[in-house]
C-alpha cells in the first residue's frame, strides 16, 4: 500500500479532496500520461476529468460558482496532478493564477463577466508577460497600450505563453506609460478576450518536455480593447497585481517539483527492490539505501515547505518570501531526485518505455518557469533584508 500523500494536509475537507484527486491520478492519469506526452496531444479526457472534479474553479469564490478552497488544498492537488503528469498541473496553473488576479483585483463588472465562466470547462486563462527581450526583467517589456477615446490600442510581441492557443481570456502585461520612473508605475494589465481583432496567436514552440500543453507566441497589431479591460480599472497597478498573482504560480510550480520528484522516487524504490546485482536486490547495497534516503528526505522537506507557503498565502499576507523559498528548494531538489532515480534504474531509464525519461525532460522547466532559481534567490534576499533593519 502506497503512502497516503494527503496526510500532511491539515484541513480535513482539503485532505479528502487531495486524496480523491490522488486516486483519480493513479487510475486515470498514470496509465495514459506517457502516451499523451509522446504524441504531444492536448489531453482532452484528462482535462475533462479535472473539470468534472471542479478543479478549474478551485480558487474561484463561491459567490461566482467556484469551490473557493484554500491554497493548501490547491497545493496538495497540484502535487498530486504532477505526480501523474506535470503538464496537467501546468494547464491549471495560469488558469488559477488569472482567476485569482480577477478575484483579488478585478472590478465587480470583471468578476461577474469572467469568474462564473472560468468555472466552466470552455474558458481557460493564459498569462502573458514574457517577450523576446524581457523575461526575468519583466519591467523591460515593450508591448504598449495607448489610450484612444474609450478604448486602448495594444501593440507588441509576446512569447512563451502557456495555454496560448486554447485560452479564452489572456491577462496581458503592457506599458501604458513607457517613460514612467520607476518603471513599474507605467505597467498596466489587461484582460484580453481571445477574439479581439488584431490579437494574433503565433507559432507553438516545440519543447524539450512539458508536452500536451501548448506554449506559444502572441502578437498585438493595433488590437483594440475597451478601457473596461484594464484589470481593476486603473492604469499603473499591473505590475503589483501580476507579481501578487505570481506567488500563486510559484506555489503551483513548487508543488509540481514535489509531485514530479515523488513520482520518480516511487518508481525508483520499487525498482531497487526488484532489480538484482551481485546476487542481491540493489536496495540491499548500502550506497542505494543512502541515495534513496537522501531522495526521500529532500522530497519530504520540499512537500512541507510547499504546504507552508500555501498556508501563508491562505492567511492573506504577501508570501513572496515563503513562496520563493518553497519554489527554489522544491524545483532544485526535483532535478536531483529525478537524476538519482535515473541512476537507480541504470540503462533502462534511458528507454521511452518507462516514464523516467519524461520526468528527466520535464524537471528543468521547474527551475525556469515563474522566475528562475537566480530570481527566486533575489526575491528571497530582498524580502529577508526587510526583516533585518539596521
Ligand atoms: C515552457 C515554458 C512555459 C512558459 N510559460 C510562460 C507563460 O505562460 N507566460 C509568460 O509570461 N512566460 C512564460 N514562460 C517564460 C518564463 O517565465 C521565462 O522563460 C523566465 O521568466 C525566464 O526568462 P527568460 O527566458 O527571458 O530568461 P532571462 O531573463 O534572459 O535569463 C537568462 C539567465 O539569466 C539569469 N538572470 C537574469 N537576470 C538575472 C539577475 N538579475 N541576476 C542573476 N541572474 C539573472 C537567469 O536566472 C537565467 O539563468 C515560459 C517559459 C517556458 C520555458
Amino acid at each position: 500500500m502506497a503512502r497516503d500523500f494527503a496526510a500532511d494536509i491539515a484541513d480535513p475537507i482539503a485532505r479528502e479532496i487531495v486524496s480523491n484527486v490522488g486516486t483519480w491520478v493513479d487510475k486515470e492519469v498514470k496509465p495514459q500520461a506517457s502516451e499523451f506526452e509522446h504524441a504531444d496531444t492536448y489531453p482532452d479526457p484528462l482535462v475533462k476529468g479535472m473539470s468534472d472534479m471542479g478543479l478549474f474553479g478551485i480558487k474561484i469564490p463561491e459567490k461566482y460558482g467556484g469551490l473557493d478552497l484554500s491554497f493548501e488544498c490547491y497545493a496538495g492537488v497540484c502535487i498530486e496532478l504532477a505526480r501523474g503528469w506535470m503538464s496537467l498541473a501546468g494547464i491549471i496553473n495560469t488558469h488559477v493564477l488569472v482567476g485569482y488576479a480577477i478575484s483579488e483585483y478585478g472590478t465587480e463588472a470583471q468578476k461577474q463577466a469572467y469568474l462564473p465562466r472560468l468555472v466552466e470547462p470552455e474558458i481557460r486563462c493564459a498569462l502573458s508577460i514574457t517577450e523576446p527581450d524581457a523575461g526575468s526583467d519583466a519591467q523591460a517589456i515593450k508591448t504598449t497600450a495607448r489610450r484612444d477615446g474609450d478604448d486602448y490600442v495594444i501593440n507588441g510581441q509576446k512569447m512563451w505563453v502557456t495555454n496560448g492557443h486554447k485560452a479564452g481570456v489572456y491577462l496581458v502585461m503592457t506599458k501604458t506609460d513607457p517613460a514612467a520612473e520607476p518603471r513599474h508605475k507605467g505597467i498596466t494589465a489587461f484582460l484580453v478576450d481571445h477574439d479581439v481583432p488584431g490579437f494574433i496567436k503565433g507559432k507553438k514552440f516545440e519543447k524539450l518536455g512539458y508536452k500536451g500543453v501548448e506554449t506559444t507566441e502572441l502578437a498585438f497589431d493595433d488590437a483594440r480593447v475597451p478601457a473596461t479591460a484594464v484589470l481593476g480599472g486603473k492604469e499603473g497597478s499591473g505590475f503589483q497585481h501580476i507579481m501578487s498573482a505570481l506567488e500563486v504560480g510559484r506555489i503551483n510550480v513548487s508543488a509540481r517539483g514535489v509531485g514530479l520528484a515523488q513520482s520518480a522516487f516511487d518508481d525508483a524504490i520499487r525498482y531497487a527492490q526488484k532489480r538484482q546485482a551481485f546476487g542481491k536486490p540493489i536496495i540491499e547495497h548500502q550506497a542505494q539505501q543512502i541515495r534513496l534516503a537522501e531522495m526521500a528526505t529532500k522530497i519530504r522537506a520540499a512537500r512541507l515547505l510547499t504546504l507552508d507557503a500555501a498556508r501563508k498565502k491562505d492567511s492573506g499576507i504577501r508570501s513572496d518570501l515563503d513562496a520563493g523559498i518553497a519554489k527554489l528548494f522544491s524545483t532544485e531538489i526535483c532535478q536531483e531526485v529525478v537524476l538519482d532515480a535515473l541512476r537507480i534504474h541504470g540503462g533502462v531509464a534511458y528507454s521511452k518505455e518507462l516514464p523516467l525519461e519524461r520526468y528527466y525532460r520535464d524537471a528543468p522547466l521547474m527551475i525556469i518557469a515563474e522566475g528562475t532559481s537566480d530570481i527566486q534567490k533575489i526575491v528571497i534576499a530582498r524580502s529577508l533584508v526587510k526583516d533585518y533593519p539596521i
